[in-house]
């Protein structure tokens, strides 16, 4: 199992059902992480899909 980092924070994330809305869309129920210490919530696909686009943003300032 994968363990997440608030980018806030830094605390560890809880994974778990998170209840965000995405757009116009209300989405109960779905899969994410939560940060326990801020409330930081982010759906797991998106939490990742910041992670690389942040690794590609670090590849870049070499
Ligand atoms: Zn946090």
């Amino acid at each position: 199992m994968e363990q997440w980092y608030c980018f806030k924070c830094k605390e560890k994330m809880e994974e778990g059902e998170v209840s965000l809305t995405y757009g116009d869309m209300a989405l109960p129920g779905a899969f994410g992480v939560k940060c326990p210490k801020c409330g930081a919530e982010y759906l797991l696909e998106e939490f990742v899909l910041t992670q690389v686009n942040e690794g590609e943003k670090m590849l870049e300032a070499k």
